[in-house]
C-alpha cells in the first residue's frame, strides 16, 4: 500500500522537491519539558483535535494539530505522511506553512503559526459585517491560494470554509491538506487516474463527483470556490444536501438538471443513469443570485458554477475576470483587527449549541410558569 501511495506522490512531479518524501524535521519538545503550552481547542478535525498554544520561549502563538497515530496499527499514518510532504513543498502567502513536527509523550503535532479565524467562523458571526471591497479582498486570495497549488498540480479536494485560515493582519491561508493530492500524469493510453470519489464535503462537491467520477481533475477545488464566492454574500452554504441523491438534487434545483447541450458526456457517469432525474428544471441561478451580486460577480459565480466541469473556469482565469477590476476596488481588511473574539468553525458551532440550549431552557421555563398560571 505504501508503495502506491508514494508513486502517487511522485508523479505529481513538480510537488516533488526532496528525494524521500515525508518528514524532513522532527522536533522533540521533552527534554526541558514541553516548549508548547496548551490555551485551547481550535478545532475537532477528521484525523485529530487542533489546539492554539504558545512557545515558552518565544512567546509565539501556533495552532497543534494532533495526529490520531493509535488508529495505524502500521506505523505512520499514510494520509499523514502525505499531508506533510505536500506542506512542506509550499510555499506561498496564501498556503499555510508548516513550522515543525513535534512529539510530545507519544504524540504526534505538526505545528503551525497561528490564525485567529477560519472563513466559515466568521460567516457564522453575522454581527461581523463584510464590505463588498473587502469581500473581493478576501476572494482575490483564496483565488491566488488555489492558483497556486493547481500550477503546482496539486488537488486540495476538501475546500470549504472551515479549511480557508484568516489572520487579524488580513491574511488568507488555505489549510487542511489531509485529502490533497498531486495529480497523476495524465496519459489516457496507460490508465485513467481513478481516484477515490469519497472526497469533499458534501455541500461542496461538485455534480461530476455526485455522479460518480473518478478521474476528476482540478475543476473539483473550482467548484468549492465557487460555493465560497456565493456563501461570501449569503453567509450560509447554498447547496445543504442531506445524503449524496439529495446533494444532486439541492444543485439541480438551483443550477437546473443536466443539459446534453452543455454537458454532452455527462451521460458517461458512472452513475448518471442510475440517478437520471424524471423531471426537468431549468435554472433558477439568475433568479436567485442575480440581485444579491454585481453583474460581474454574478458572472464570475456562474463561470465557476459550470456544471460541466470541462467549463468551468481555471483560478487563472477567474482572477483575470473583470469583477476584480470593477468597482468598489478591493478594500483592505482592517476590521479584523477590530474584530471582537476568534472565530473558527469549532467556537462558531459551540456558539450556536449554547444559544440553542439557552433557548430551550427559556421555553422551558415559560411553559413552567404558564403551567403554574393555570393552576
Ligand atoms: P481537519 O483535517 O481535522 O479538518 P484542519 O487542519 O482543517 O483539520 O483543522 C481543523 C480546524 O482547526 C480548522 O477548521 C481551523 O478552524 C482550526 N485550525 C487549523 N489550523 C489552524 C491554525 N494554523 N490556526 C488556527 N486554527 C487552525
Ligand atoms: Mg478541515
Amino acid at each position: 500500500m505504501g508503495e502506491v501511495d508514494e508513486d502517487d506522490y511522485r508523479a505529481g512531479n513538480e510537488v516533488q522537491r526532496s528525494e524521500s518524501p515525508g518528514i524532513r524535521f522532527m522536533q522533540r519538545s521533552n527534554i526541558n519539558g514541553p516548549i508548547y503550552e496548551r490555551i485551547q481547542q481550535v478545532g475537532e478535525g477528521t484525523y485529530g483535535k487542533v489546539y492554539k498554544a504558545k512557545n515558552k520561549i518565544t512567546g509565539a502563538l501556533v495552532a497543534l494539530k494532533r495526529l490520531r497515530l493509535e488508529t495505524e496499527r502500521e506505523g505512520f499514518p499514510i494520509t499523514a505522511n502525505r499531508e506533510i510532504g505536500l506542506l512542506q513543498s509550499f510555499d506561498h502567502r496564501n498556503i499555510v506553512g508548516l513550522s515543525e513536527m513535534m512529539v510530545e509523550r507519544n504524540q504526534v503535532f505538526m505545528v503551525f503559526p497561528y490564525m485567529s479565524h477560519d472563513l466559515s467562523g466568521i460567516l457564522q458571526q453575522q454581527e461581523i459585517k463584510i464590505s463588498d471591497g473587502e469581500k473581493k479582498n478576501i476572494f482575490r486570495q483564496l483565488l491566488e491560494g488555489i492558483n497556486y497549488l493547481h500550477k503546482k498540480r496539486v488537488i486540495h479536494r476538501d475546500i470549504k470554509g472551515s479549511n480557508i485560515l484568516i489572520s487579524t493582519d488580513g491574511v488568507l491561508k488555505i489549510t487542511d491538506f489531509g485529502l490533497a493530492r498531486a495529480m497523476k500524469n495524465i496519459n489516457p493510453k496507460v490508465e485513467s487516474p481513478n481516484y477515490t470519489n469519497r472526497v469533499i464535503t458534501l455541500w461542496y462537491r461538485p455534480p461530476e463527483i455526485l455522479l460518480g467520477s473518478t478521474d476528476y481533475g482540478r475543476e473539483i477545488d473550482i467548484w468549492g470556490i465557487g460555493c465560497l464566492l456565493l456563501e461570501l454574500f449569503t453567509r450560509h452554504a447554498v447547496f445543504q444536501g442531506t445524503n449524496e441523491v439529495d446533494q444532486l438534487l439541492k444543485v439541480y434545483d438551483i443550477m437546473g438538471t443536466i443539459k446534453t447541450s452543455e454537458w454532452p458526456d455527462a451521460d458517461r457517469l458512472p452513475w448518471f443513469e442510475m440517478l437520471r432525474p424524471n423531471f426537468h428544471t431549468e435554472s433558477k441561478f439568475k433568479e436567485k443570485f442575480g440581485g444579491i451580486l454585481s453583474t460581474e460577480c454574478f458572472d464570475l459565480a456562474a463561470s465557476l458554477l459550470r456544471m460541466n466541469p470541462a467549463q468551468r473556469m481555471t483560478a487563472e482565469e477567474a482572477l483575470r475576470h473583470p469583477y476584480f477590476q470593477e468597482e468598489p476596488a478591493e478594500a483592505s481588511l482592517e476590521f479584523l483587527k477590530h474584530v471582537r473574539g476568534e472565530w473558527h468553525e469549532f467556537e462558531a458551532k459551540r456558539k450556536r449549541k449554547e444559544m440553542r440550549q439557552q433557548q430551550l431552557q427559556q421555553q422551558q421555563h415559560q411553559q413552567q410558569q404558564q403551567q403554574r398560571m393555570s393552576i
